[in-house]
């Protein structure tokens, strides 16, 4: 297939500085839960994107001094020469497809608390650790400054050496160099404080050194928030930004434009669409003659192209859709856009960053799997034998292992006792603004139903003797969970006698059935997850007043991993919940539930009506066990047993991209002699 000529200016080469873009297709910086620790992992990654075709890709925050260091989570580092040569695997993998590789020069500031290296942070005033640890910055003086300009000219010599092409100046996201030009955290009365012109000194200084230093070989970007949360509703660009902008208008070789406010550049599906930043972002390309990158969560060529068009971009910046698809460029490229994974905007991936582990992703499973496990996401080994494999359950674990069998070749039967396909997807997305959840199913079943091998049965609810009468030599069952209905979970280790009567009791499955609680309802968190929350708003919404109770001290608490916590408490706010924290759910008597404080001997009674759990799932397992209860009772001696195995929740439990998880590495396993001794854990 070719591609549509109408997206052909998505591959015209752009020109940054000295260096040549091959397409308009930019991975912008974004962090992964490997960094520096894991030199392998990430050069594998990023070596995939430019395989897919991104014309351009970055590291994450790469940090230039031991002085700005943000473990637990993760970065890149050019402190030496081992850094040099870590960075150089990245930088050959990308430039072996022909893209450009990035590096996105970092200092801390106020933002890193430098739990690894134990240096003092500096800052541009004696001031809190924004992260929130107890620690306070050194005001930087003249001398510190100094030495920041002479490690960055030195991190942008050893970028160069290591083989980047692109070198960031990176003055956003409330590292230093943002706090130094912000009005609101630079309280200094020398020559880099006050005025516009002496905030912006230092980012000046150092976009003029790195050009000095490396500018004939390297572009120089800047990366630069286009509003600094002064501005009002009404006008979010303060006099202040704009005049920043135009002063350093053509001074650099490339902009790259994000918002001050990370909720929106991080925009969750849950609460933002897709090209949110369009039009906050329009106005720098007036005011420079400089190509401009920014993101969106852009999945859809004609809206890339239309940004290109319109003027608003030069690039189209990408994190997320680059991770769910990395193969994105060369699907438009090939003319089958359809074959696109898009992103769902769900930001489990950030949550690698925040535990400080690698990277994964509800839509790519082989997200951060390209080294340790050699996954590679569009192409997978070819079937080992014609046997026949019956997948039950067709959520994400069932639906993903069926495409990638099928992938495989093998010949699949996906037997699904519902009408719809999708699992759990297919119910939650039905829920406010979690709308974009259902392309995890949509892209699986566009690309089984174009499998010939693969055979799908809706509606036909399996038992264990129609399974086995199938005669497949290989049963997967992916059954799912059911919400327990009994209070067991974090706070109730063992169910909970007093909730009663029934018929006033609640669970998720009972919503995503049609069953609504009448009169008011109190929901119980004990998952912490996006569900409780999302359930209220669903409910609210309908007219039913909700009362949250949650064990533990915020709402969605789990959602501080994704950026998501504070929306959803801000949410239930505006929605009028009534919400109570850091208490558990005692006794429900069909008029009064009783509550518990969590760290006093307190208790309060709220009067509801019904009572909706969220507390823990019970794995959908009868199947798998009546399956393998008559394997092992068959004595026929024929030899001709098929395999049986459980994957995704009704193995246990988990979020959605487990499931995926499971459902592919179940397919990619399948009849192979992979071990753990051959993943290569520690790389
Ligand atoms: P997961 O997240 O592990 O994929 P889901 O709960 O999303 O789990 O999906 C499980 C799917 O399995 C549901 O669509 C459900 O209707 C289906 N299912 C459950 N039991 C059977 C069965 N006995 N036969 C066929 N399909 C089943
Ligand atoms: Fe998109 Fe979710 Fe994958 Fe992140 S984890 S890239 S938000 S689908």
């Amino acid at each position: 297939m070719t591609r549509d000529p109408r997206y052909d200016i998505l591959f015209e080469p752009v020109q940054i500085g000295p260096v040549q873009a091959p397409n308009r297709f930019y991975q912008v910086p974004h962090c992964n839960g490997m960094g520096f620790l894991r030199p392998k992992m990430l050069a594998a990654m990023r070596g995939i994107k430019a395989e897919g075709g991104w014309g351009v890709i970055c590291t994450e925050y790469c940090s230039i001094h031991p002085s700005a260091d943000d473990l637990p989570h993760p970065y890149a580092a050019l402190w030496n020469q081992d850094h040099i040569k870590a960075n150089a695997l990245m930088t050959e993998k990308v430039h072996e497809f022909g893209a450009l590789a990035g590096v996105e020069l970092w200092a801390g500031g106020a933002s890193s608390s430098n739990l690894l290296t134990r240096e003092v942070p500096l800052g541009v005033s004696s001031m809190p650790d924004l992260s929130g640890n107890p620690y306070q910055t050194r005001a930087m003086d003249k001398k510190d400054i100094r030495n920041l300009r002479k490690w960055h000219r030195a991190a942008a010599l050893r970028a160069r050496d290591a083989g980047f092409d692109i070198v960031y100046i990176y003055a956003t996201h409330s590292y230093l160099l943002s706090q130094f030009l912000s009005p609101l955290h630079n309280h200094r009365t020398d020559e880099y404080g006050g005025s516009l012109e002496n905030r912006v000194r230092l980012v000046r200084e150092l976009i003029e050194e790195t050009k000095e230093a490396i500018g004939d070989t390297c572009a120089v970007a800047v990366r630069m928030a286009i509003d600094d949360g002064t501005g009002t509703v009404e006008h979010p660009i303060s006099e202040d930004r704009r005049e920043m902008f135009e002063m350093l208008a053509d001074l650099p070789d490339l902009w790259d434009v994000n918002v001050h406010n990370y909720a929106r550049e991080m925009s969750l599906s849950r609460f933002f669409k897709e090209g949110l930043l369009e039009e906050s972002i329009h106005y720098v390309k007036s005011i420079t003659s400089k190509p401009v990158v920014s993101v969106g969560r852009f999945t859809s060529p004609d809206t890339m192209v239309s940004l290109v068009q319109k003027g608003t971009l030069d690039f189209v910046g990408a994190a997320r859709p680059s991770i769910a698809d990395p193969f994105l460029p060369r699907k438009i490229e090939e003319g089958r856009p359809e074959d696109i994974r898009e992103c769902i905007g769900c930001n489990i991936c950030y949550s690698g960053d925040s535990l400080g582990v690698p990277i994964r992703c509800t839509q790519n499973p082989s997200m951060g799997e390209e080294w340790r496990r050699g996954w590679h996401p569009e192409r997978i080994h070819s079937k080992s034998s014609d046997a026949t494999v019956l997948v039950v359950g067709a959520g994400p674990a069932g639906l993903e292992a069926t495409r990638a069998l099928g992938q495989r070749g093998y010949k699949v039967m996906l037997a699904e006792a519902s009408t719809e396909l999708g699992g759990r997807v297919t119910q939650e997305c039905k829920l406010p603004g979690l709308a974009e959840w259902g392309r995890v199913r949509d892209y699986r079943v566009h690309q089984i139903r174009t499998m010939p091998n693969v055979d799908i049965f809706p509606d036909n609810s399996l038992n264990a003797e129609e399974a086995l009468d199938i005669g497949a030599e290989h049963i997967v069952v992916a059954t799912g969970s059911t919400w327990r209905n009994d209070g067991f979970g974090r706070y109730h280790s063992k169910p909970c006698l007093d909730l009663g009567p029934v018929e006033q009791i609640f669970t998720p499955n009972d919503i995503f059935k049609g069953r609504l609680p009448q009169g008011k309802v109190l929901i119980f968190d004990d998952d912490h997850y996006y569900l409780g929350s999302v359930l209220a708003e669903a409910l609210v919404t309908q007219g039913v007043e909700v009362c949250f109770v949650t064990s533990e001290n915020l709402v969605a608490a789990w959602g501080a991993m994704i950026d998501e916590q504070y929306q959803a408490q801000q949410r239930l706010l505006q929605l009028g919940v009534q919400i109570i924290t850091a208490h558990g759910l005692e006794q429900f008597d069909g008029a009064n539930a009783h509550l518990s404080c969590v760290y006093a001997e307190r208790t309060q009674t709220v009067a509801v009506d019904s009572v909706l759990l969220v507390t823990a799932r019970t794995p959908n397992d009868s199947l798998y066990h009546d399956i393998a209860g008559s394997i092992d009772a068959d004595t026929s001696g024929t030899g001709s047993a098929p395999t049986i195995t459980k994957i995704g929740d009704c193995d246990a439990p988990a979020i959605i991209a487990a499931a995926i998880y499971a459902g592919h590495r179940y397919a990619r396993e399948l009849e192979t002699d992979v071990k753990e001794s051959d993943v290569r854990w520690s790389e």
